[in-house]
């Protein structure tokens, strides 16, 4: 059985998160302000979740829509986004449930979400990924497509483009993804600058436990944090 992580390794946790946030701050010249933190809660219980929520996270994002409709009447209101890979055919179950989705990864799913939006009678919110490490195993946008597609899918009824999202490759060292925390910022100001019908560019959402210091560096504005916060035991391999 998975232990349970206690209130005092939490709160150690998020001290230690918020020091490391605010010197990422200080460098980058920004404020608490700036930067939206986000907890990443999969395979976290509603109790812990609730009590992060008391401490001081209002945002967090679930990566499974299963996992997020089970848990997510027991959880204090607060921000909800979904930042996983979604499938079409689950679009309909969380498209009154999340305020952004950060993973739109083809023009397919923009479609459905437009869709459903326009069943909805609501303006959903999303962010496009980015497939930056030009991964076979990842999802998302090539960058030198990514233009195109946010110029097509920005025209699609009832969404509104806010920004993009990215998960780097994996690696052993954090430093190592500096460089594609850079090319992220790029598109996100060459998209900026080209003033694209509905399409905001607000959000930057990149960095994860190991590397948020330095996507916040590199112009994150919405890190996305879920071992450094809950700890590894949630994790099941
Ligand atoms: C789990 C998850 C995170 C958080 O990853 P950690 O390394 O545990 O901080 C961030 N983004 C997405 C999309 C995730 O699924």
């Amino acid at each position: 059985m998975m232990e349970k992580l206690s209130a005092e390794e939490f709160d150690l946790n998020f001290k230690a998160v918020n020091e490391k946030l605010d010197v990422a701050l200080k460098k980058a010249g920004k404020t608490r302000d700036d930067v939206i933190l986000l907890a990443a809660t999969k395979t976290v219980d509603v109790d812990t979740i609730n009590y992060a929520i008391n401490k001081g996270i209002n945002y967090i994002g679930e990566n499974k829509v299963q996992e997020l409709l089970s848990k997510q009447d027991g959880i204090i209101d607060v921000h909800h986004h979904f930042i996983g890979h979604l499938q079409t055919n689950k679009v309909k179950d969380i498209i009154d449930r999340v305020e952004l989705i950060h993973s739109v990864d083809s023009l397919k799913l923009a479609k459905e979400i437009s869709k459903q939006a326009v069943k909805k009678n609501k303006v959903m919110d999303i962010l496009l990924e980015v497939n930056i490490g030009d991964e076979e195993s990842k999802w998302g946008f090539e960058p030198n497509e990514l233009e195109s597609a946010i110029k097509e899918i920005a025209a699609l009824e009832n969404l509104r483009v806010c920004g993009i999202m990215a998960i780097p490759p994996i690696c052993n060292e954090p430093e190592q993804n500096r460089k594609y925390f850079k090319q992220m910022q790029q598109l996100f100001i060459d998209i900026k600058n080209k003033n694209i019908d509905n399409c905001f560019m607000n959000i930057l959402s990149m960095g994860m436990s190991d590397d948020f210091d330095i996507a916040i560096e590199e112009g994150a504005n919405l890190v996305r944090v879920g071992t450094a916060l809950f700890g590894k035991r949630y994790y099941i391999k």
